[in-house]
């Protein structure tokens, strides 16, 4: 491309690889014949920002591939140019290698750059799933790309296009719900994040991944296990339900979308039509990630290991590595044991464990994808976007989605919407908390209620929006005001994988007494928040609930019938201003369930075309209002 020769910083007659002009493959097969077995073991290693942040010439000393950022590790000071400043230094240790080799920076920006404080906080993917918007997932994937690029990153550990199956999984949030068809539609968010084949080079555009590769959402609650094996557990079906509720979702992004990386799943298959008893880790899946994704599917871009997941295979560290390496992970996310990583592969290959054509394969793919970014033209972080973060324009497509995203669950006497002349008495946990509307992965990976980012919460939005007296109790311990309408704003606290949790012990459970239902478990609500709604219900003059929530959560008979309105708003994000646009008839309410709301917890998992089907409100409800 014109533009690029420009700024290609090797003078004319420098090596192939190193020529702009030249065809990726051709500069990739340059370098990758150039390369040492230790430089191409190291662009297969992935450490994490803290490992070598007190000492980026660490990424030079194991010639490192690819830096990542977990869910909140950040910078000490966590703006825009430190971010940028932090990936910059470790890119300037990078290109100080003999062969001056880019380095690839991932961060999980799951519901835009959640991290990074002053970004622009989207709703979580359930509440995406709710608006049915390819077109404005897109818009959302180009804000989170842009925001996330500016700051450094390449490459976003998203979307995941997992289908959650049983609400009782602490991810469901981040799936767009539990009909793979849906989340196939909203695989646009990938070319907002990426753009059109041949844009990744651009300075609004990032790397994709597709995660986690696949049927992390049809994890089996009863394996026989424990009840812990849920999260990062066993998929016990056939290899039918497998391609049609696991595997569908990928031929489009691989195909349609173009995805450039992919993420495999933490958990398990055992296929119930070779008899179980065989639960095979993803990681270790030669037949799923070599045979049908790379193989049937034709995916060329790169296989990212997750967080330690080769940790969890069978067999000595040696045997992990050979394993998925073999099986076909090309990018080893391995913080803190990235050196181990280094040495053992390293005598996996000299030991003829891993053949050298694996290898070349892996760094190609990884190759390939830095070339595509235009890593070699352009390594530092072009920072012209950095005003745009968290920008008014990017902060209103946010208040967009939030308000498309709320679904309407009932609407007795049209009580929704209220008139903006409506004196408004607002309680409940979660109406002005911004940790917890946001949820997790924001600013820390668990999130939490004490997180506070720029934007407004529910209760702040709706302050904004009416001219009428607002009066807030968050236990309802006031007097409702005569002739107020009430608005309660419950639901859950923040977390990230594991369980999810409703206000008790959450990523830590015990084995010793896992058969011990745990709040996040039973989806009930607090009962703080009961007694709220029991308050305000009794004396408010019509009565609203909102769940914020990662998802469904069981509403007593009793608690239904006292309630006028009531409201999914899933994990809404930074702009709570969307919430009260739908509230107020300043926007219609359109979202429709993405997930099937249980009656009762004893009902999970249910889903759309179970045979005994009886939900609270069915797949796809949402009442509309104008
Ligand atoms: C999660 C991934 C995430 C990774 C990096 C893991 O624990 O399973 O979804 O991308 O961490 O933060």
């Amino acid at each position: 491309p014109a533009g690029a020769a420009a700024s290609v910083r090797t003078a004319p007659g420098a090596l192939p690889y190193q020529d702009a002009h030249l065809p990726t493959p051709r500069r990739v097969a340059d370098l990758l014949d150039r390369m040492t077995l230790a430089e191409k073991v190291g662009q297969m290693t992935q450490a994490e920002r803290a490992d070598v942040a007190a000492d980026p010439t660490l990424i030079a000393t194991y010639g490192l591939g690819s830096v990542l950022s977990g869910g909140g590790s950040v910078p000490a000071q966590n703006t825009p140019e430190a971010w940028a400043d932090t990936v910059d230094s470790f890119q300037e240790a990078a290109l100080s290698t003999r062969l001056s080799i880019p380095l690839l920076y991932g961060v999980d920006s799951v519901h835009g750059h959640g991290n990074l404080q002053g970004a622009t906080v989207f709703p979580h993917n359930i509440g995406l799933g709710a608006t049915r918007d390819p077109g404005l997932l897109e818009r959302i994937g180009h804000i989170t790309a842009i925001e996330t690029r500016a700051s450094g990153p390449q490459w976003t550990f998203a979307p995941c296009i997992c289908v959650a199956r049983d609400d009782r999984w602490g991810r469901t949030y981040e799936s767009f719900g539990e009909d793979p068809r849906l989340a196939t539609r909203l695989e646009t968010v990938i070319d907002g994040l990426q753009g059109r084949p041949g844009q990744l080079d651009r300075r609004d555009r990032v790397l994709a991944t597709a995660k986690h590769y696949a049927g992390d959402g049809l994890t089996a609650w009863d394996t026989g296990e424990g009840d812990y094996t849920l999260d990062q557990g066993i998929d016990r079906v056939s290899r039918a339900e497998f391609r049609k509720l696991a595997l569908s979702p990928y031929p489009a992004a691989i195909s349609k979308h173009y995805v450039g990386s992919v993420m495999p799943s933490f958990s398990s298959v055992d296929w119930t039509d070779d008899g179980i008893g065989n639960p095979i880790k993803m990681h270790a899946n030669k037949e799923l990630l070599t045979g049908v994704l790379k193989g049937d599917l034709g995916f060329d871009g790169l296989v990212v290991s997750d967080w330690l997941a080769i940790h969890q295979l069978p067999g000595d560290y040696a045997q992990q590595v050979a394993t998925s390496v073999n099986a076909g992970v090309d990018l080893f996310m391995e913080p803190a044991s990235y050196q181990e990583f280094v040495t053992t592969l390293t005598s996996a290959v000299e030991g003829g464990q891993v053949p050298m054509s694996r290898i070349d394969d892996a760094v190609s793919r990884i190759l390939t994808v830095k070339f595509d970014l235009g890593l070699f033209e352009k390594p530092l972080t072009d920072r012209t976007n950095i005003e745009t973060i968290g920008s008014p324009a990017h902060r209103r497509v946010a208040r967009e989605a939030v308000a498309k995203s709320q679904v309407l669950l009932r609407n007795q006497h049209d009580t929704l919407p209220m008139s903006p002349r409506q004196p408004i008495y607002v309680a409940g946990s979660n109406a002005d908390n911004m940790g917890n509307q946001t949820g997790g992965w924001t600013l820390t990976w668990q999130g939490g209620s004490t997180n506070v980012v720029p934007g407004q919460t529910i209760l702040e939005g709706l302050r904004d929006a009416t001219r009428a007296p607002v009066r807030f109790s968050e236990t309802a311990s006031t007097p409702v005001p005569p002739g107020a309408a009430g608005v309660v704003v419950v639901g859950e606290t923040p977390y990230a994988e594991g369980f999810g949790d409703v206000g008790g012990p959450r990523w830590a459970y015990d084995p010793g007494d896992n058969n011990v239902p745990r709040p996040a478990q039973t989806m009930q609500l607090s009962d703080a928040d009961i007694q709220a709604v029991r308050e305000v219900c009794a004396q408010a003059a019509t009565c609203t609930v909102l769940v914020v929530s990662g998802r469904p959560m069981i509403i007593p008979p009793e608690l239904l019938r006292k309630t006028d309105a009531l409201v999914a708003s899933w994990l809404p994000g930074a702009e709570g201003g969307g919430v009260a646009d739908v509230l107020l008839g300043r926007e219609p309410f359109s979202g429709r369930l993405p997930v099937t709301w249980p009656r009762s917890v004893a009902q999970e998992p249910i889903n759309v075309g179970d045979a005994d089907y009886d939900p609270l409100f069915a797949y796809g409800w949402g009442l509309r209002t104008r």
